[in-house]
């Protein structure tokens, strides 16, 4: 998929490109300040791309695999100084090639930072290196009653320094918010090698500007993530899941809204269509699609979960008999599997593009409708599950045998991001604007807000060192 050429150091202006003898001058200079700067080609291959399926055209000059926070500072004076593009990078698990680097590019790799500073329960907090994966921070809060809230589905993988950097949501952001709303105070290293913290360790604080959102979804460019204090909340207790298979995508996203209107906050609110449950029985022998066209799956959680569940499955029932609801979490788990062998059902069939536009809720139903429409005119397979509660859909996009850049992909994904744009909504709603669409950020924001974006980078990072041509 390498349609879109990664920015070059030649592009961005710098003064550096591989093959000068001052680029051999300057890596030798940085080895002598950082211990860990591969030029491996194996490790420079592993480090050029993510999971969006984008190649860039050569790979980075160098991997630094930072040990501690001052390896990040001395690599950002070093770049400065030579004016070298730094790709931060955590797990590459991202999908909008934001962790992508091209040649005259180091890579600063900070999955090694993985330690978890401190856990805080009595006040709420726990305060990680970037590299923590995103799983372990929650499991280890576990022992204390608490959980770390935002779950991406590549919760095993990615870090929290990639989801602070991604702004990154989930299944559980439906109640508890995404990652924005769990990051409290930051630790960061600007581009020209200074460290700023932002934030406090209380939960309210409103001194100076907010530098922790502004650096929240800012995708590399604005600044390394070395530390982080987020929140902790209380782990779910009492879980009751409720599903209910719907004759339709419109029935079922007219009880998702009933359910949000009604006052309740589950848990977790996922609709999946029709499409998707086709592909759900062709992999787990369900007979899904045979029950209903669309099914949605709540879950409720806390002391007022079971009757938060009555009150769903009531809402359901309005609209279809097909209602099961268990709190016994062997029971539970086997109705929430339709929802996490989703994703796993569809790339059984073949290579996939994964989207992830976002809509206000209540045009959930027109979205779904008309994505099968596009799919229908363009001759592209289209599946789409969604996060109901938050108006995300994720169209999953089966490419099979067809390049990313075939015309009909392409055009099938142009007018799902037009559709997100017309029903007052985004281009994106959790995977961030990274290398593939930033032309559609722009046409998102229009120009006086893209300008303010570019003054506010200017601001942080005149040189154009971090992550160049990336989120903006
Ligand atoms: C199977 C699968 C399911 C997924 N499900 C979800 C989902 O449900 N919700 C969701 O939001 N995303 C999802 N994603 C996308 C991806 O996992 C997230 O974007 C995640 O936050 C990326 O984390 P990472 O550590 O892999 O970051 P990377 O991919 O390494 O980097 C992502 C961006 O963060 C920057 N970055 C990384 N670390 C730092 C740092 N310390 N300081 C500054 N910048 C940094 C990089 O420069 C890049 O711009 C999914 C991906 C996969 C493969």
């Amino acid at each position: 998929m390498s349609r879109i050429d990664a920015p070059t150091a030649r592009d961005a202006g710098h003064d550096l490109a591989p093959g000068d003898a001052t680029f051999a001058e300057a890596l030798a200079e940085l080895r002598g300040l950082v211990p860990g700067v591969s030029v491996d080609p194996a490790d420079l291959a592993a480090a050029s791309t993510d999971r969006s399926g984008f190649v860039p055209d050569g790979p980075p000059a160098a991997l630094v695999r930072a040990g501690d926070a001052a390896d990040v500072e001395e690599t950002l004076g070093w770049a400065s100084r030579h004016r070298v593009p730094v790709v931060p990078r955590g797990a590459g698990s991202g999908l909008a090639g934001a962790a992508v680097a091209g040649p005259g590019a180091i890579v600063l790799d900070l999955s090694g930072l993985d330690q978890i500073v401190r856990l805080e329960p009595a006040d709420g907090y726990a305060v990680v290196e970037p590299g923590v994966v995103t799983a372990d921070l929650d499991r280890a809060s576990r022992a204390h009653g608490l959980q770390y809230a935002p779950d991406p589905g590549s919760v095993e993988i990615s870090t929290i320094g990639g989801n602070i950097a991604t702004n990154a949501g989930g299944l559980r952001c439906v109640k508890h918010g995404v990652t924005r709303d769990a990051v409290l105070g930051l630790d960061v290293v600007l581009a020209d090698g200074t460290r700023v913290s932002t934030g406090a360790g209380s939960v309210r604080g409103v001194a100076g500007y907010d530098l922790t959102s502004l650096l929240v979804g800012s995708e590399g460019t604005l600044g390394v993530v070395v530390g982080a204090t987020v929140r902790l909340v209380p782990a779910e207790r009492d879980a009751i899941t409720v599903t209910g298979s719907f004759a339709s995508v419109e029935h079922a996203a007219a009880a998702a809204a009933e359910v949000i209107a009604s006052g309740i906050t589950p848990g977790m609110l996922e609709l999946l269509d029709a499409a998707t449950l086709r592909a759900l029985d062709d992999l787990e022998g369900t007979d899904l699609a045979t029950v209903g066209g669309a099914l949605l799956i709540a879950r409720t959680d806390g002391f007022a979960a079971a009757a938060e569940a009555d009150a769903i499955a009531g809402i359901f029932r309005e609209r279809t008999d097909a209602v099961a609801l268990s709190g016994d979490p062997v029971e539970a788990e086997q109705l929430v599997r339709a929802r996490r062998q989703a994703l796993p059902s569809i790339e059984a069939r073949g290579r996939v593009l994964i989207e992830d536009i976002a809509v206000p809720r209540t045009r959930l139903a027109e979205a779904v409708r008309t994505v099968g429409q596009i799919s229908a005119e363009t001759g592209v397979e289209v599946f789409v599950f969604a996060h109901a509660g938050a108006g995300i859909l994720h169209p999953i996009v089966l490419l099979g045998d067809r390049p990313a850049d075939d015309p009909a992909v392409r055009d099938t994904a142009d007018r799902i991001f037009s559709l997100a744009l017309e029903l007052g909504g985004t281009v994106t709603g959790e995977h961030g604007v990274g290398l593939l669409k930033r032309q559609w950020l722009h046409r998102e924001l229009g120009p006086a807000a893209v300008s303010l974006h570019e003054r506010i980078k200017a601001a942080l990072d005149p040189l154009d060192i971090l992550n160049p041509g990336k989120g903006i």
